[in-house]
């Protein structure tokens, strides 16, 4: 007879000092449980996915987020599985280089900005994460005087002292427990490519009236992002929109990328949407990731975010009482809200200078981009990394 989930989380959590779920082995939920589980602290770890899943994209993992894989033994396997990124060229609406900046100014007082894959990134969260019970989900959640009541989708049902909620920008767990969350629409997508790696160092975007391209080096390839308007391009075929936007392409390395791209992928499509969640904590069940705050791509820092407050609420779940719980979740949310929702501030601002349509819009903002440091661009990021988080 298999198995009922319930059952498995029982054996699992026996013996267990708190009876935690942790809902989504992303990002988020894999670097806690890994986190726990180097602590002697076991988790309920529950993905929806299946293990060979993953979202096929690239991330740039500031230090902010690579630092926390120092801590778990994972050094030695980031540094060999992501590319240091060195410099940052942005391009303006015709495609000439408007701005090239380089990195090392931004982090050499935390350490590397590199490029890794999705997928890399998660394989190795998960190996230190301890067991994931793949292909579940829990459809029915209700906070109960002591615990939360959580029923799975094989219909068992099981009481937890606390349910992190780490199911991603779009969670059901933030949904049954939390209640409203604050949205902000861009108005713009983007499909994910791939590419043939050229240079392994560079990040580049260009950004026109309605439209841009970005290259994002990850090891043995580049991430292509081709964004526009979603209204516009979220129905078309990937591959007719890249002939499209290589046809307004000058020669260099856009073109080059896009005209050698891998037509044989399915390529990803990414809304330019994200939510802000009103409340992040409850008597027993807490936000973590991108269901507190999800993050645009557009300041390459949602994954960062993710770890960083990971790592805060496995340092405040291992200090914790049984019988004090809500004061770790206390703490944790006022460790973690101000840098997140800062960080979350400054994705938003940049999609605001990227995501333009109008062209007297993108002719001003190529006029500025000359003058724009890169410190200014990303200066709440720089704060949080730095600890003088304002709010
Ligand atoms: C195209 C793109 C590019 C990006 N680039 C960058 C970048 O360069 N740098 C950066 O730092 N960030 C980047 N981000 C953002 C980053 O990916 C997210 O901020 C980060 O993944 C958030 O981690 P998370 O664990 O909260 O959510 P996710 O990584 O989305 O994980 C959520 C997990 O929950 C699972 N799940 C969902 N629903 C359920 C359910 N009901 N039950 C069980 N499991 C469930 C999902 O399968 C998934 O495994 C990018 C995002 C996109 C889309």
């Amino acid at each position: 007879m298999t198995q009922t989930v319930a059952s498995a989380a029982d054996g699992t959590l026996e013996g267990a000092r708190l009876r935690v779920l942790i809902v989504g082995a992303g990002i988020a939920g894999s670097t806690l449980a890994a986190l726990l589980h180097l602590r002697g602290e076991t988790a309920f770890v529950i993905e929806h996915g299946a293990p060979e899943d993953d979202e096929g994209y690239m991330l740039g993992l500031l230090p902010l987020g690579g630092r926390v894989l120092n801590g778990l033994g994972l050094a030695g396997a980031y540094a060999s599985q992501s590319l240091p990124m060195r410099v940052y060229d942005l391009y303006n609406r015709k495609g000439a280089l408007a701005h090239s900046y380089p990195l090392d100014r931004l982090v050499s007082g935390f350490g590397d900005w590199r490029g890794i894959e999705r997928g890399a990134l998660l394989a190795m969260l998960r190996s230190a994460a301890g067991p994931i019970r793949y292909d579940t989900t829990a459809p029915r959640l209700v906070e109960v005087g002591d615990g939360v009541e959580v029923t799975f989708d094989d219909g068992s049902t099981a009481t937890f002292d606390l349910v992190v909620a780490g199911d991603g920008m779009h969670s059901r767990t933030r949904e049954a427990l939390f209640g409203t969350v604050d949205e902000f629409d861009t108005g713009w997508g983007g499909f994910v490519m791939w590419g043939p790696l050229d240079d392994p160092e560079r990040y580049s975007e260009m950004w026109a009236p309605g439209w841009g391209v970005g290259i994002y080096p990850v090891p043995g390839r580049v991430g292509i992002f081709l964004a526009g308007r979603h209204d516009a391009i979220a129905d078309r075929d990937p591959q007719d929109y890249a002939d499209e936007v290589l046809g307004r392409l000058p020669e260099g390395r856009f073109r080059h990328v896009l005209s050698h791209r891998d037509v044989n992928q399915q390529a990803f499509y990414w809304r330019m949407a994200d939510v802000r969640s009103r409340r992040w904590i409850t008597e027993h069940a807490v936000l973590l990731g991108d269901a507190a705050a999800g993050f645009l791509p557009t300041a390459g820092v949602g994954a960062s975010a993710a770890m960083d407050s990971a790592a805060a609420l496995a340092d405040e779940l291992s200090r914790a009482e049984a019988s004090h719980l809500d004061y770790a979740l206390r703490l944790y949310e006022r460790r973690q809200r101000p840098r997140v929702e800062l960080a979350q501030k400054n994705s938003r601002s940049l999609a605001r200078y990227m995501f333009m349509s109008s062209r007297t819009g993108t002719v001003l903002r190529d006029g500025l981009m000359r003058f724009y440091t890169l410190d200014r661009l990303v200066s709440d990021i720089s704060g949080v990394m730095a600890g003088t988080t304002k709010g």
